[in-house]
């Protein structure tokens, strides 16, 4: 120990550095990396995007750490019905199909039932409909909405027929719920991608979706 110490002292401060660094490295223990690997989708996605607990609205960084905009928390959840899968859940099942963690927020029928309607989260424009069931996303909608947030709504039963570009609001009907893609019951998987990078819905959204602020076009 004595004679490390003595090697230690007799290095320069930048070497002693790199030295300390490596060691921390080594010594890591293999558990401690993987959380943070696994972790790693929730650290990003909240440097990015974070509710002010003063201001309570939604603060959007970009990717230097500089505020862009802020953003008011809503109560219009797209859809009606409970939640059944979180954010950044990492399920058997989802990893057997080759997928990682939970990208969205589940919102399922009590009942099963397949046609809920399936509205905006926040007023924006439609940059996809996808009516083709050939992925994981299954039929889907995406929306585009100011300051590099995308919305996109996954395993529709049906999208509407809507041109690319439309301005959509909340209380449209996009889609809906249903069971198409990687899905094994009629559930809406919804996604809010910030500079592309998933974030937790939650932080953007108040309340339970049963209790959606939303008038919904019934189906
Ligand atoms: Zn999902």
């Amino acid at each position: 120990m004595s004679y490390i110490w003595w090697i230690m002292k007799s290095l320069k401060t930048e070497v002693k550095i790199i030295l300390a660094a490596l060691a921390f490295f080594i010594f890591l223990p293999a558990v401690s990396v993987v959380v943070v690997a696994a972790s790693g989708i929730q650290i990003v996605g909240d440097a990015l995007v974070s509710l002010n607990p003063v201001t309570k609205l939604v603060e959007i960084f970009d990717t230097n750490g500089n505020k862009v905009a802020d953003v008011s928390v809503t109560t219009n959840w797209p859809t009606r019905g409970y939640i059944s899968d979180e954010f950044g859940t990492l399920d058997p099942v989802r990893q057997e199909m080759g997928l990682g963690r939970h990208t969205g927020i589940d919102i399922a029928n009590r009942n099963g039932l397949i046609g809920e309607p399936i509205t905006p989260f926040m007023v924006g424009t439609v940059i996809r409909v996808d009516h083709i069931d050939d992925d994981a996303c299954g039929i889907n909608v995406k929306l585009k909405h100011d300051h590099n947030i995308t919305s996109t709504y996954c395993h529709l039963s049906q999208a509407v027929n809507i041109t690319l570009n439309t301005p959509v609001k909340p209380g449209d009907a996009i889609g809906y719920m249903g069971s198409t893609g990687a899905s094994t019951g009629s559930h809406l998987h919804f996604q809010i991608n910030v500079y592309d990078i998933p974030v937790n819905p939650r932080i953007f959204m108040v309340g339970e979706p049963e209790a959606s602020s939303v008038t919904i076009p019934t189906f």
